[in-house]
Order: structure tokens, then C-alpha cells, then sequence
């Protein structure tokens, strides 16, 4: 597939909040497989075989670029944005990756903070140290980094204090409890709070209706990503779907 040019990518739109209104600043790269059979198929059939096959490097690698290359078109077009890219917890032992992928945003000409890299928080939690010298790298790069699926794993708050992400992107498996479980709204509002005593801004995930969208605004958090503003989208249906917002 990735020789065959058969992996496409799929953009959704992340609604920054601001004082007065709401913006899309934001873009998360998703991978698709577009099988010439099979049709589209997600990632979570085939990232776990990628990662399990030594394949998820140059997966990865190729999802990067073909971020980076649509973020230089959008530009070309008006359209200014930041993506940001998953990192499978396999990679987080390559420490060549922040200057690859700094490398690829300088050859595209995008400022290297435009790309930002995406670290579940089990992956993250699961060697500290590790984590520490790739985000350190990261960062010193002048890329972003969050913590993905936040709420999920088991966080040591020490471990989390000292690690220099950017952002947590609260897991979905809690937003899309909001509507029906107080216990889902005390969690979602405890980690706003942490996340800004620690510094970090907050994406709520997985915002399905705009009552879930109300109630993160309401809770502090910076951004939101979710079916109610937009499923991910094609590159030229996020195009449209931007300008007609516009
Ligand atoms: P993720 O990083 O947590 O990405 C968000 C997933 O949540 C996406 O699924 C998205 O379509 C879905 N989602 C977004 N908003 C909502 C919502 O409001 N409700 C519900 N129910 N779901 C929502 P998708 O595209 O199927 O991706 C699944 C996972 O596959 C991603 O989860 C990520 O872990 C992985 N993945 C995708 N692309 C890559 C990649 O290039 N590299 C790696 N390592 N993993 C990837
Ligand atoms: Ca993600
Ligand atoms: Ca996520």
C-alpha cells in the first residue's frame, strides 16, 4: 500500500474557541487505506498490523510528508493551518524522528511549530524516560506535541508535570459520556483544571452534539474535535467545508 500509493489521508478539523467566536486553526491528519477491492479502510484495521510488521516507520514517515505537502497546497490556496500527525508507541524509541520530520517541514517551507505530534497517554506513560528525551527533542526543534487519548491510560501526575507537552487532547470514550453521566463531567472538568495548572491547553475530543461542545467550551478548553463540527474530511472537502465557513 505504501509503495503502491494506495494510503491517502483524511483531515478533521479541530474549532479553536476564542473570546468572541470560533475558528478552524487546526487540522488532525488521519490515515486511510484506499484499497483497489476493499475500498476505504480505516486505520484501525491496519495500523496494529503496520506496528506489528516493522511497516509503522514508513508509514509514518509517509503520513508526515503528505501532511506537510497538503499544509505547503492549503497555503498556496490561502488557507493556513497547523496538522498534526500520530506517533505509534513504537516510535518513541527514534529519536531521529523530530529532526526528520523538522527537516521535511523546513524543505516544505512550513514553519516547523505548524506540525504538531500526537503521543497517546499510555504510550507515554509506558517508558517516562523515553518519552522525555523525544518530546525534549521535539520541542527543542520547535514542534508541538500532545498527549492523545488523555483519560484513558494511568497517568503518574509527577511523570506528566515534567513532560514539556503543548497540549491534552481529553480521550472521546469520556466527552461522549458527558451527556448522560455526571461522573463524566467531574472527570472532564478535574482534567481542564490540571491540564492548565500544568500549563497545557485542552482539546476535547469525540464532541458528537453541540450541548458536548457547550459544556467544554464552558469548562475551559482551548479546542474541541468531533463529529458535530466535522467527521474527517478529504483534502478538498476540508477546503470547501473551510471557505463555506468563512
Ligand atoms: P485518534 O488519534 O484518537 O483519532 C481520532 C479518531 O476519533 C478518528 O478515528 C476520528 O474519526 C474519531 N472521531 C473524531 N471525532 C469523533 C466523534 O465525535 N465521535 C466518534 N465516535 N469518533 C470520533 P479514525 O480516523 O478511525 O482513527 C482511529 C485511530 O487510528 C486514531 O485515533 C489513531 O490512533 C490511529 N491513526 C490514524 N492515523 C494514524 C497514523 O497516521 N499513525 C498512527 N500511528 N495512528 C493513526
Ligand atoms: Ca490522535
Ligand atoms: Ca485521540
Amino acid at each position: 500500500a505504501i509503495e503502491d500509493h494506495q494510503l491517502v489521508l483524511h483531515y478533521q478539523p479541530k474549532l479553536t474557541f476564542q473570546e468572541t467566536g470560533q475558528a478552524i486553526e487546526s487540522v488532525e491528519a488521519l490515515v486511510r487505506w484506499q484499497h483497489p477491492q476493499w475500498g476505504l479502510v480505516m486505520p484501525d484495521r491496519f495500523i496494529p498490523i503496520a506496528e506489528q510488521s516493522g511497516l509503522i516507520l514508513p508509514l509514518t514517515d509517509l503520513v508526515a510528508r503528505l501532511a506537510v505537502e497538503q499544509l505547503a497546497q492549503w497555503d498556496a490556496e490561502g488557507i493556513h493551518l497547523t496538522a498534526a500527525v500520530n506517533l505509534a508507541p513504537q516510535l518513541l524509541n527514534r529519536l531521529e524522528l523530530p529532526d526528520r520530520f523538522s527537516a521535511l517541514a523546513d524543505e516544505y517551507d512550513i514553519d516547523r511549530h505548524r506540525l504538531m505530534l500526537e503521543i497517546t497517554e499510555s504510550a507515554a506513560m509506558a517508558d517516562t524516560g523515553r518519552t522525555m528525551d523525544i518530546l525534549a527533542r521535539c520541542r527543542l526543534k520547535g514542534m508541538g506535541v500532545s498527549i492523545d487519548d488523555f483519560g484513558t491510560g494511568y497517568s503518574s501526575l509527577v511523570a506528566l508535570c515534567r513532560m514539556p507537552f503543548n497540549e491534552l487532547k481529553i480521550d472521546k470514550s469520556l466527552v461522549i459520556e458527558l451527556h448522560k453521566s455526571e461522573e463524566a463531567k467531574l472527570i472532564v472538568r478535574s482534567i481542564v483544571e490540571l491540564a492548565h495548572n500544568l500549563g497545557l491547553s485542552v482539546c476535547a475530543e469525540g464532541t458528537e452534539t453541540p450541548e458536548a461542545v457547550n459544556f467544554v467550551r464552558a469548562c475551559g478548553c482551548k479546542s474541541t474535535q468531533g463529529y458535530y463540527v466535522s467527521k474527517p474530511l478529504p483534502a478538498d472537502a476540508l477546503k470547501a467545508f473551510i471557505l463555506a465557513r468563512n
